[in-house]
């Protein structure tokens, strides 16, 4: 984007009382369904100025002043216009004029090649920050509020940025995953903790300490080249307190609670009672407290229904997804912003982009929820959001391998938990993860218990779900010495710093258990990128039996069966129960071991841990 700022010259002498700072979003396209865009213009005084346009196919058609006297809101329809730059000129009441060049761009591809990510990929989630420092040169900044990286403080930068994931999108590729889905890359201009990327304070800016929008763009197209999509991880439900226009906000609405935070006082936090979206009997104040409450001090909670807070939030959306070729957004804290907000927002993009993607959080272990969030259902609201978080099935996965195996625990609980499935619109658009930034490592979940973790990561990943896992997981990374503490837990990654002592990217180092560890989960993800059963076979499982649980796909020719064996002594499956499977004298090979076996009345089973069959793919 190209700004040009022209003063005129009056006989009295120069006139230039408005500086215009930001025209937002920055450009647009042509070619969009929907032909409104609303520029969202920030400057001294330019609330006074009446602007003009004088280009082919595109009209004002609506100015709006905001409480500010620095903002103005105009409302342009974008019919036939072609591509490239007109002049929108703001006569000042002065009898000045101010003139600034706006661009139309000519979109890169069709609405319909922007395809987000389904149930057949598996998603490499990444906090930048703690995954490799591939440009010392941006570590830190003198001008930014948190000026300093350092590395031994879980809490503070550590320097990873965007150049480091690219570097090794090849590692990323050959453990199998298909799209990556790094934690917020915007400038996080805060005093501290800036490293997690949260709390933005430019929804148009990249964090310098991360890189440049030119090396966010050459991430997504070099992800691309190698099949993988970029997921976008984005937040509408607040900005960090350092954002921009904290000093000086469009509308006495902008953000919740606005007045107490104007006047200093004490803050209202959200309730988090995230259940008063679903509640038929909830209390105003219960809703007003979940939805308005900010969710910290230092994140402002954005006020949605003020509409120019809401397109403004819809269009950056829009300008990121056509701006990096997004394959998906992951939608931060969703039952936390208005809700129905939250549906015209997803409804928009969806609108735009047919075959695009969207995951929404919400952190509940209740299936109900989950439900209720993905569009398709049939309740009141109208979600528009494709895809959920499976959070209830992560739990239970977890607490059934925990548990004793008794006629009630263990594995049924498992079992039982799939059940739930029959509530939800599309199962399959749901995404599962062993482990996320905000949870502890599964390894630590799991009570560093090898043969869990792989039950774990295998079964997620046979399931008809979206397959999502955080990096390191496949080092078993663990936050065992304080459980749950988020610092630990996005720990860096060994071979992401020139002074690492281990790299798991080429294997230096690393210990058996930890390699072996890393190959499992590269053979799964691998198998499950081509697997016809595991994208959309049928799903057939057993209600689990003396601590055994057998799952399976099936598509055409090509059958996956995983067992899940919790005895720690060699045990014979019976497989006549089996028997309506069809598969007696089939040959199937073991992903792992890669020894075939034919398929009998039996099977014996030496170990705990996972058995991982599939017939050959044809
Ligand atoms: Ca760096």
């Amino acid at each position: 984007m190209k700004k040009i700022l022209i003063c005129f010259f009056f006989l009295a002498g120069f006139s230039c009382f408005a500086q215009i700072e930001r025209v937002e979003p920055p450009n647009w396209w042509t070619g969009f369904k929907d032909t409104g865009l609303q520029l969202m213009v920030y400057g001294n005084n330019i609330g006074n100025a009446t602007p003009s346009i004088d280009y082919p196919g595109v009209s004002v058609e609506n100015v709006e002043k905001a409480d500010s006297p620095n903002y103005l809101f105009i409302d342009l329809a974008i019919g036939e216009a072609q591509a490239g730059t007109f002049d929108i000129t703001f006569a000042m009441e002065d009898g000045s004029k101010q003139v600034y060049e706006y661009e139309l761009k000519e979109r890169e591809k069709p609405a319909s090649a922007y395809v987000g990510f389904d149930n057949t990929d598996a998603i490499y989630l990444i906090t930048p920050d703690r995954f490799a420092n591939g440009d010392k040169s941006n570590d830190s900044f003198d001008y930014l509020n948190e000026k300093t990286i350092d590395r031994s403080d879980a809490y503070a930068r550590h320097g990873g940025d965007i150049r480091g994931i690219i570097d090794h999108l090849d590692y990323i590729e050959e453990m199998g995953f298909t799209a990556i889905w790094p934690s917020p890359l915007l400038i996080n201009d805060m005093e501290s903790g800036s490293y997690h990327g949260y709390a933005m304070t430019d929804f148009y800016k990249v964090d310098p300490r991360f890189g440049t929008l030119k090396e966010y763009k050459e991430l997504s197209d070099k992800a691309a080249d190698r099949g993988i999509k970029l997921i976008m991880d984005q937040v509408a439900n607040h900005s960090g307190v350092e954002h921009w226009w904290m000093d000086d906000l469009p509308f006495d609405n902008w953000i919740n609670f606005q007045e107490k935070f104007e006047n200093g006082e004490d803050l209202v936090y959200s309730n988090h009672r995230r259940t008063t979206n679903q509640d038929l009997y909830a209390s105003k104040t219960d809703k007003k407290g979940m939805t308005e409450g900010w969710f910290v001090a230092t994140m402002p909670d954005l006020n949605q229904e003020n509409p120019f807070l809401a397109q403004y939030l819809i269009q950056n959306s829009i300008w990121w997804i056509e701006t990096l070729g997004l394959g998906g957004i992951r939608q931060d804290t969703y039952p936390y912003p208005d809700k129905a907000f939250m549906s015209d927002w997803a409804g928009a993009i969806m609108k735009e982009y047919p075959n695009f993607n969207i995951v929404g959080e919400e952190w509940s272990l209740n299936p109900l929820l989950i439900r209720y969030w993905q569009d398709g259902v049939d309740n009141a609201y109208d979600s528009n959001l494709k895809s959920t978080m499976d959070f209830a099935m992560q739990d239970k996965i977890v607490t059934g391998l925990k548990a004793e195996e008794t006629w009630g625990t263990g594995l049924v609980e498992i079992y039982e938990g799939l059940a739930n499935d029959f509530a939800y619109a599309d199962p399959e658009n749901i995404m599962i993860f062993p482990d996320n930034h905000d949870k502890s490592r599964i390894y630590t979940q799991l009570g560093e218990d090898v043969a869990k973790t792989k039950m774990t990561i295998a079964y997620m990943a046979v399931l008809p779900r979206i397959f999502q896992m955080y990096y390191g997981t496949e080092i078993l990374m663990d936050d065992s010495e304080n459980p749950g503490d988020h610092g630990l837990i996005r720990t860096e990654f060994p071979g992401g710093w020139e002074d690492s002592q281990v790299n798991a990217f080429t294997g230096k180092g690393l210990s058996e258990k930890k390699s072996e560890m890393q190959e499992f989960v590269k053979k799964v993800m691998n198998y499950r990128k081509d697997s016809q059963a595991l994208h959309a076979g049928e799903t057939k499982h057993f209600a689990p039996q003396d601590g055994t649980y057998l799952i399976t796909r099936k598509k055409g020719k090509e059958v996956v069966v995983l067992i899940l064996n919790k005895n720690q002594e060699a045990v014979t499956l019976d497989l006549e129960r089996f028997s309506e499977l069809n598969l007696k004298g089939k040959t199937f090979k073991n992903l792992i071991s890669e020894k075939s076996f034919q398929w009998g009345s039996s099977l014996e089973l030496p170990e705990e841990g996972v058995y991982f069959f599939t017939t050959k793919m044809e």
